[in-house]
């Protein structure tokens, strides 16, 4: 099915399988978990930072022009993507879109991975509360292992992947949302608990080789996709594959250190510099092995 907005380039958006189904019971109510995690970026240590800097080390408000602060809107958004029923509903409402990412993607883990527990984004504006405390937008969509869920403002996600100069589209933010997926299974297969015991930055930090295999696990996902059973999206094209690693290029901590202005400092680094997302999500694609996707064993990293 080709979905046609106005104004928006159709190669940018992904084919969906017409008259599927969409499960709007994987979104989440935009937040509201209990309290207590204790988010305080910059101050509560690394573990947080490398939990909420999922796309980013920074407070990217930086890159955004120091205008970041926006009023709190709890759940604006979700409600709309609650009736999404259907991959129809994406022409109405274009933001029925992530959950058709989402649907694809974990019916993708609940054959992959044994044991896999199927989770809920929870889409929001301005500010969320989350198991792991209270968040806003500019930390980019972010996962909380406290209550095993994927937080993302959409609208910060579309403005973000423009301003670091990336080609966006459909398959770049369906990468996105599954390098977050990623973290839920490395939070449930535990790899994520042992990485967070290093609290190191820098090009081979444990911190590093976690977001790389997230961008690995990604692209698991976007080579078995085609073989996933009722899964909404349609085979992905060479052009959506392209658009998907060119968002890996852009969400690199070197490309991001560029953008803000500063050099580039690769000590600093908390999810790789572009070309080793780039290597790692192609690795995943190239294999469609989540085994292959091992960063924590390996010298080369990209
Ligand atoms: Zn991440």
């Amino acid at each position: 099915m080709v979905i046609t907005i106005t104004g928006q380039d159709e190669e940018t958006i992904m084919q969906y399988e017409d008259g599927a189904k969409l499960d709007p019971s994987q979104v989440g109510g935009g937040g509201g978990g209990r309290r207590g995690g204790g988010i305080a970026i910059g101050g509560g240590g690394a573990i947080v930072v490398v939990i909420l800097a999922l796309i980013f080390g920074f407070d990217p408000s930086a890159i955004l022009g120091g205008d970041s602060q926006q009023p709190a809107d709890p759940g604006g958004g979700q409600s709309t993507l609650q009736n999404c029923q259907s991959v129809e509903d994406i022409e109405k409402d274009r933001n029925c879109r992530y959950v058709a990412y989402t649907n694809s993607i974990q019916a993708y883990w609940e054959t992959k991975l044994e044991g896999y527990q199927v989770t809920k984004i929870n889409p929001f504006s301005g500010q969320v509360s989350t198991a792991c405390g209270q968040a806003s937008s500019e930390v980019g969509p972010f996962y909380c292992p406290e209550d095993q869920q994927v937080y993302l403002d959409i609208d910060f996600l579309d403005q973000l992947l423009s301003q670091l100069g990336a080609q966006g589209g459909d398959a770049a933010e369906a990468y996105v949302l599954a390098h977050e997926f990623g973290h839920h299974v490395q939070n449930l297969t535990g790899v994520m608990a042992e990485a967070q015991r290093d609290r190191s930055t820098g090009p081979k930090s444990a911190g590093v080789r976690l977001e790389l295999q997230a961008d690995c696990l990604a692209g698991t996902w976007f080579a078995n996709e085609k073989n996933i059973a009722d899964s909404p999206i349609g085979d992905f094209t060479e052009q959506d594959l392209a658009a998907a690693v060119d968002a890996a290029r852009a969400v690199g901590d070197d490309h991001i250190q560029e953008q803000s202005g500063g050099g580039v400092n690769p000590d600093g680094w908390t999810h790789g510099s572009s070309e080793q997302r780039k290597h790692w999500l192609q690795i995943g694609y190239s294999t469609g092995d989540p085994n292959k996707c091992d960063t924590f064993s390996t010298d080369d990293l990209g």
